[in-house]
């Protein structure tokens, strides 16, 4: 089969190595930093050879093809020199793509990619229908094909999976919405990071979908110029496409391939508009893989949401906590302040990626009370809303940050931490801030 490098040691990296091995490549993992001990036991257990602290150049050039985990960008010289080299570099998706003949369901976008996944997947799997959900959540695609197959897989897919794909083509593409993101990895140029996720589309054919946020400015315009083969599926909270799914009076309904579909908004159990524009995407592959509508139906009633997204905590003297910790940029922000009814004490701030606050100015005007700010540096959240809100207060500790917004709230108010920022100054990551945020509130 000849020999398989994989860069990079981590969920990706292992589970490729993993499949590699199991189809007769000859694998050697190379990871930089160091490789997580529940990791490197694995690639012991299955005597696969593997380096940490260093890339050794002479068992990495002699490959015949190279998996790049998505954390490691293009321009490193050691891919550089891969590519120059005529060494195919792909990524995990691609390369677990080929040895599986199941139908799948991509989904990308850069907000709601878990959430829309996780959604799809529980349609489909109560639906009756057998189907795997992996990429970016949870087990690598890879492992769950080294280990079993499925008929049906729902993928989470990064644009970084996507920008080291050659073959692979979903039959069901979603792009939940496209906003600026991650775009130190592409020359700063939005353009480059449309382009990345609209890869998802392009080796699709025209018996394949691309279902799409239809009220995405951005995505209408790409599509505009950029045509695709696949059928297109909008999604829409402002007008009826001819196929797809909108909004009449407060019912969501669907028409696909001569099925429709109608349901309640009030059914669905989350919250906020951008949930309804996932239930959307996510019923549409539904009952374009033939699940009934009765059981999708019941699947939205009864889908709770993923932890971090919005998440319902708890209330306190009338007073509503609100999970929003996965929300790292503004446009998540947005819809978090936008679904929110109640006046709101927004907790705030972390590590910026180039954020542009204008777009918050209109909702922060309206609902917010007050804002904690909750990282090493709040300048630019103090410049930004300073001259709006009356009432800013610095905290350095997920628990100051909690009580504080505690004495500042009221009877009828919304306590919510959604930081529009990466969480890396002052927490591990998105989850452990979500966590510190949840705990703080049970202490009080
Ligand atoms: P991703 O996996 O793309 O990061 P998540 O489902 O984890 O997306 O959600 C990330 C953040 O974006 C959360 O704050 C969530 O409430 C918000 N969000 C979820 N769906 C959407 C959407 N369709 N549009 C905008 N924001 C969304």
């Amino acid at each position: 089969m000849g020999r398989l490098v994989i860069l990079g040691g981590g969920e990706s990296g292992v589970g490729t190595a993993i499949l590699g091995q199991k189809k007769g490549y000859e694998v050697f993992v190379s990871d930089k930093g160091e490789i997580k001990e529940k990791y490197s036991k694995v690639l012991e257990h299955f005597g696969i050879e593997w380096e940490s602290g260093q890339h050794t150049e002479a068992k990495i050039m002699n490959a015949h093809v190279v998996m790049k985990s998505p954390g490691i960008p293009d321009t490193v010289p050691l891919v550089r020199q891969l590519v120059e080299n005529g060494i195919p570099v792909i990524s995990e998706i691609e390369f677990a793509a080929k040895y599986s003949s199941a139908t799948t369901i991509g989904i990308t976008g850069s907000n709601g990619k878990t959430t829309t996944t996780m959604l799809t997947y529980h349609l489909l799997k109560n639906g009756g229908l057998n189907v795997g959900m992996a990429g970016n959540i949870g087990d690598s695609f890879a492992k769950i094909v080294a280990e079993r197959d499925f008929e049906h897989y729902v993928l989470e897919i990064s644009s970084f999976q996507l920008d080291g794909i050659v073959d692979f083509k979903p039959h069901i593409a979603i792009i939940t919405n496209i906003t600026p993101d991650h775009l130190d990895r592409y020359g700063y140029k939005f353009e480059n990071y449309i382009a990345s996720k609209f890869r998802i589309a392009m080796n699709q054919d025209q018996n394949d979908y691309l279902i799409y946020d239809g009220d995405d400015q951005v995505i209408r315009d790409w599509l505009a110029e950029h045509p695709v083969q696949s059928k297109l599926i909008p999604f829409s909270l402002k007008e009826k496409p001819k196929e797809g799914a909108w909004l009449e009076n407060d019912m969501i309904k669907l028409k696909i391939e001569h099925k429709t579909l109608e349901m309640s908004t009030d059914i669905l159990a989350l919250d906020g508009q951008h949930n309804v524009k996932n239930a959307m995407a996510g019923s549409l592959a539904a009952l374009l893989v033939n699940v009934r509508k009765e059981n999708i139906r019941q699947s939205i009633q009864s889908f709770q949401g993923v932890p971090h997204r919005l998440e319902k905590v708890l209330k306190i003297n009338h007073v509503e906590y609100i999970n929003d910790s996965k929300a790292t940029n503004v446009n998540a922000t947005f819809y978090a302040l936008d679904g929110i009814k109640k006046p709101i004490v927004w907790i705030a701030g972390g590590i910026d990626k180039g954020n542009d606050y204008n777009e918050l100015m209109p909702l922060v005007r309206e609902k917010v009370k007050a804002i904690v700010c909750l990282g090493m540096d709040n300048t630019k959240l103090k410049d930004a809303f300073g001259n709006v809100i009356d009432l800013m207060v610095e905290t350095y500790s997920m628990e100051e940050a909690v009580k504080v917004a505690y004495k500042i709230a009221e009877r009828g108010d919304a306590v919510l931490l959604s930081p529009a920022c990466a969480s890396f100054d002052l927490f591990k990551n998105y989850e452990d801030r979500g966590d510190q945020f949840k705990n703080a509130i049970k202490n009080l």
